[in-house]
């Protein structure tokens, strides 16, 4: 079996990592600033350059390699393999012929994958989701990413579209989200949803140690410093990640009616917070899901941390292959 190379096309960087697709182990890996404000065609240039190195410096020849598979933050056209919308891109790059102009610079076939697709296709084969069929996954970070695969395969949907769970909306005349819509977990449970939360307890001049912890710059405040108070025993901080886990747990809910899958696996910086933010979603999720079996779905932290996505990437290229 050929290794298969897994690209991380991030805002800040630009990683590609060798991957051997049988046992989903990173072999070699290197990474580059991605420099995005200089625009896609010098990044596209800088990627193929990072190819050509981690197959030259991990001592192989473009033949043992069977492809590339990229994972980007965005609306891609997956069947072309153009991007669409990249939100944290400079310039968004829309219409931009990524697929073809690897496959161009490298001389290996290269497919597209969302960013957090790939992770959750990475979670199900070798991470959190392997040995069930069914899994969804939110990635609750800045925004919140989601992915899911149902009966053994990622649901793909429209172009690659399918799998936005930070976008199910859990409350009709919610808050805008960045999407444009309202109401979407997104806008209730992610990273700066939950800093918000926490400038507001302090803004109202609530009991809680959040204040002192951020010298009352409210600037200061970050989920990681909410996680924080909340272990220390705070209980505004407390309250924060069990409001948190029940939105997240109320989208969870209406993915178990979906799809029933065996997993839920929450990744993304927030995961960090461990039991604070999965006990809220379990909890919500034990209250509120009737018709599906919910007492055989576990709510677990992702496994591959930051391997994910070019574990992902890469075996989604192998499969695209034909070869798993
Ligand atoms: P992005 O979504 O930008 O790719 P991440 O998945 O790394 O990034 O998530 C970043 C978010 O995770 C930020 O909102 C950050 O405050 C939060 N975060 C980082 N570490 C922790 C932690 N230990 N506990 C809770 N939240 C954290």
């Amino acid at each position: 079996m050929k290794k298969y190379i897994g690209i991380d096309l991030g805002g800040t960087n630009l990683r590609a990592a060798l991957v051997d697709v049988e046992s989903g182990r990173v072999l070699f890996q290197k990474r580059t600033p991605t420099l995005a404000r200089e625009g896609p065609d010098a990044v596209m240039g800088r990627m193929a350059e990072l190819i050509e190195d981690v197959i030259q410096e991990a001592d192989l020849e473009k033949a043992d390699v069977g492809g590339v598979g990229i994972g980007a933050p965005g609306v891609l056209d997956m069947e072309k393999g153009v991007t669409i919308f990249l939100v944290n891109l400079p310039g968004t790059w829309p219409n931009v012929p990524l697929s073809a102009t690897i496959e161009r610079l490298t001389g290996l076939q290269t497919w597209l994958i969302n960013d957090v697709r790939a992770i959750t296709y990475g979670e199900f084969r070798f991470g959190a989701g392997s040995g069930v069929d069914t899994v969804a996954v939110f990635a609750v970070g800045t925004g919140i990413g989601g992915g899911l695969v149902v009966d053994g395969r990622l649901t793909l949907g429209i172009g690659g579209s399918a799998g936005e769970l930070g976008h199910i909306t859990i409350d009709f005349n919610g808050p805008r989200c960045g999407c444009g819509n309202n109401g979407c977990l997104e806008a209730f449970a992610s990273g700066p949803a939950i800093a918000a939360m926490g400038m507001k307890a302090v803004a109202q001049g609530r009991t809680t140690s959040l204040g002192p912890l951020c010298e009352y710059d409210l600037n200061r405040i970050t989920p990681e410093l909410i996680a924080r108070a909340a272990e220390e025993g705070d209980e505004v901080a407390k309250e924060i990640y069990e409001l948190a886990g029940f939105y997240i747990g109320i989208a969870a809910g209406s993915v178990c009616a979906a799809v029933g899958p065996r997993r839920i696996i929450i990744g993304g910086g927030v995961s960090q917070a461990g039991d604070l933010l999965l006990e809220p979603i379990r909890r919500t999720l034990k209250e509120r899901v009737v018709v599906m079996p919910i007492d055989k779905v576990d709510v677990v932290l992702s496994e591959l941390g930051d391997n994910a996505g070019v574990i992902g990437s890469a075996c989604w290229a192998a499969l695209q292959a034909g070869e798993k």
